[in-house]
């Protein structure tokens, strides 16, 4: 992939953090094996359609998390070593299901041991808006004090509810919103995940979403693409030929569409989703990732179109 294309027209996270801490950034991704309120009965029994039982996230569900984080940082170092590339800032990445899902006890315990490492820099916890909480809150006010980098990922997918009920998110817009709200009074950057594709979504919802961020300002965004994995409410529907995924080029639209409707200012954390390879039922083409990012390079310059040109707040974000 040629990243110029992309970096040109997009305000990338990568080179952001770069300046921040003087040189290259990476992430250790961890599983603190604390499961979705989605699915255990805390706020719902079903989960969001898309999702398989394994949950979102990388981490590794057998290891603990000590045995995660002693991993993660020894890779990334002899990773450097053997490239013989500068060795990474590295932040604790609690990604895999909902990283708050837990007493906040136990919270401040996990959290606490991710930071005792020396090599950690920083904190990202991704989490869902409904399982936040004053209590949450204050925990995470006192971290974020505590080392140069802390920020939440939200889960919002869609910032319209006939979308959040149909993929059985259990929250609305306004529960976001009410996070985002909270979150900016404590000074804690939020990242909204946004999936672009899901059933019944068009360019209308796609630009409504790209809108409302650009209304509430949000630091960072990450972008995936809908993808059909095995052992989800999803993969029956598409088995029922109940949902059609989007092809690329409907995603390359729809994405640049999405971009020039953000805020300039914000931060794109990520692009395109990462297939798992063994779940990924549908749709083929996003297994090649370099390709349709290119794609995605190709049409922005093509149209001549950088992130925010569309936004309709800039005037009051500048
Ligand atoms: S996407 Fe997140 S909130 Fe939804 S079911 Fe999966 S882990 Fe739970």
């Amino acid at each position: 992939m040629d990243g110029r294309l992309l970096s040109q027209r997009i305000n990338l996270v990568r080179p952001w953090l770069k300046k921040k801490f003087g040189g290259p950034v990476s992430k250790v991704s961890l599983d603190a094996h604390l499961g979705c309120p989605n699915r255990d009965g805390a706020l719902g029994t079903k989960g969001c359609i898309f999702c398989p039982p394994a949950g979102a996230g990388k981490g590794e569900h057998q290891a603990t998390l000590e045995e995660q984080l002693k991993k993660g940082i020894t890779k990334l170092h002899q990773s450097a070593l053997y490239r013989k590339k500068p060795i990474p800032h590295i932040l604790a990445y609690f990604q895999a299901y909902t990283s708050t899902h837990a007493a906040c006890d136990h919270l401040k315990t996990i959290y606490n041991q991710a930071l005792s490492h020396e090599e950690i820099e920083g904190l990202i916890i991704s989490t869902r808006p409904d399982c936040l909480g004053e209590p949450r809150w204050q925990l995470l006010r006192e971290l974020r004090q505590k080392k140069s980098l802390l920020w939440l990922e939200l889960g919002l997918q869609s910032a319209d509810d006939k979308t959040l009920q149909a993929i059985s998110r259990g929250h609305d817009l306004n529960c976001f919103h009410e996070a985002v709200e909270k979150a900016r009074s404590l000074e804690i950057p939020v990242v909204a995940h946004v999936i672009l594709g899901l059933p019944g979504e068009t360019r209308e919802q796609t630009t409504k979403t790209a809108d409302y961020l650009a209304q509430i300002n949000i630091w960072g965004v990450k972008m995936h693409n809908l993808m059909v994995l095995e052992h989800t409410a999803l993969a029956r529907e598409w088995q029922n030929g109940g949902f059609i995924p989007w092809t690329r080029e409907q995603w390359v639209q729809a994405a640049v569409l999405f971009l020039a409707h953000l805020s300039p200012q914000t931060l794109v954390h990520r692009l395109s989703a990462d297939p798992g390879p063994d779940l990924l039922l549908a749709p083929d083409w996003v297994r090649n990732k370099d390709k349709n990012l290119n794609s995605l390079g190709q049409e922005m310059a093509r149209q001549d179109i950088r992130q925010g040109d569309k936004c309709l707040v800039r005037a009051q974000i500048f």
